[in-house]
């Protein structure tokens, strides 16, 4: 059986040089990075030349960015950090966020007694930017959090606009990037950023390895204690094949961005009309999505719910639903909680998400396997 992977949200095929790369540094560059013999220095060279590459698709400075083991890391070090050392009093963030951000504040409000504000969502998914605006009005020292692309409905965020109002209001502004870095354009220089993450298996790199972008200037303090790595930022030996297993997948997604956008946006379009052509009454959860995620809402009885996903997986077919399904009681996914009526909760949603290795032939075949439920 052949087998359908569009679950690429979730995480993304390794491209095959990123395996390349990854095993010759394995073979051949074993040595740590901190150790100054020559087999120390060449893992030191293999690292930094690992940091120059993604700065310079990202348009930052090398020293800007931190490697760490995923963007969970990364996102937990500077949300706790900005607390605990910046002295911020007050978080504002988004109920749609990843929860990688969610719980973080929530320890965050826990622990340290400071305040969170929760942005409006509007009813297409955006957030809205007038609520932000009010919410920053009032004066103390504030954090806002709020993701670029939503991993379940694939939602976008202005960043740039976001970032020129936190600033305006002399509010630190973190964005949660992990699914659209290595999938649209950044140039960190001009954009009003102060801290963003990033995981390299959402961009055909390997797990464990990730990043946090930190503005010149912005005076974090570690996360944990240790060795010297990464200025003393991050501590621990680092994971060097996987550091330019990233690297690599990054410099080639940017190689080649525009056709692999073209033809992702191609497939997602066809998706969502062979959808709609066999399934009339299907709705789209959020609008002006990003090219990757289409998440809808399927015109199935709730009995069907639980089904979908496993009649799908013994076909073979990887998709993943709005909703998680915990020990056999199916519970609505955060996200759509905020934008979808109460009644059409409990109804499937699916999470369909695209990369360059999906063909039209893969969705035809979604298209049949969901038919056949
Ligand atoms: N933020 C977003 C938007 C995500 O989609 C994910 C992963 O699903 C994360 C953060 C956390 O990434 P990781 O599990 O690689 O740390």
């Amino acid at each position: 059986m052949k087998k359908i992977y569009l679950d690429n949200a979730a995480t993304t095929p390794l491209r095959p040089e990123v395996i390349e790369e990854m095993m010759l540094v394995l073979q051949e560059n074993y040595g740590n990075p901190s150790s100054t013999h020559s087999f120390g220095r060449s893992a030191k060279t293999i690292l930094e030349t690992s940091r120059k590459s993604i700065s310079k698709v990202l348009g930052c400075a090398a020293q800007e960015l931190i490697f760490t083991s995923n963007a969970t890391e990364a996102t937990n070090w500077i949300l706790k950090s900005a607390v605990r050392d910046l002295k911020i009093e007050r978080i504002i963030t988004s109920k749609i966020e990843h929860h990688a951000t969610l719980y973080t504040v929530k320890y965050l409000q826990k622990q340290f007694g400071i305040e969170v504000d929760f942005v409006k969502i509007l009813p297409n998914g955006a957030i809205d930017i007038s609520h932000l605006v009010q919410l920053l009005g009032k004066g103390s020292k504030t954090i806002v959090t709020l993701m670029h692309v939503n991993n379940e409905i694939g939602t976008v965020l202005d960043i740039e606009k976001v970032g020129r109002i936190c600033h305006q209001h002399n509010a630190l502004f973190h964005c949660d990037t992990v699914q659209s870095i290595g999938k649209t354009e950044f140039n960190l220089h001009e954009l009003p950023v102060d801290f963003i993450v990033a995981s390299a298996h959402k961009f055909h790199g390997p797990k464990g390895a990730g990043f946090a972008y930190v503005k010149k200037g912005i005076l974090l303090q570690p996360l944990f204690y240790g060795g010297e790595q990464e200025k003393g930022l991050r501590a621990g030996t680092e994971a060097v094949h996987q550091i330019a297993g990233m690297a690599k997948a990054l410099e080639l997604c940017y190689q080649d961005l525009e056709s692999e956008r073209f033809y992702i946006s191609d497939l997602k379009m066809y998706c969502q009309q062979q959808l709609q052509l066999n399934f009339p009454d299907i709705k789209i959860n959020g609008e002006d999505t990003f090219y990757n995620i289409l998440n809808v809402l399927l015109p199935f009885s709730e009995e069907k719910t639980a089904m979908i996903l496993f009649n799908l997986d013994m076909k073979g077919i990887a998709v993943s639903r709005g909703s998680a399904c915990q020990s056999g009681s199916v519970k609505p996914s955060h996200v759509l909680a905020e934008i979808v009526p109460e009644e059409d909760l409990k109804k499937p949603s699916l999470r369909i998400s695209f990369s360059h290795y999906n063909t039209k032939e893969e969705i035809d075949a979604l298209i049949d396997g969901l038919k056949g439920i």
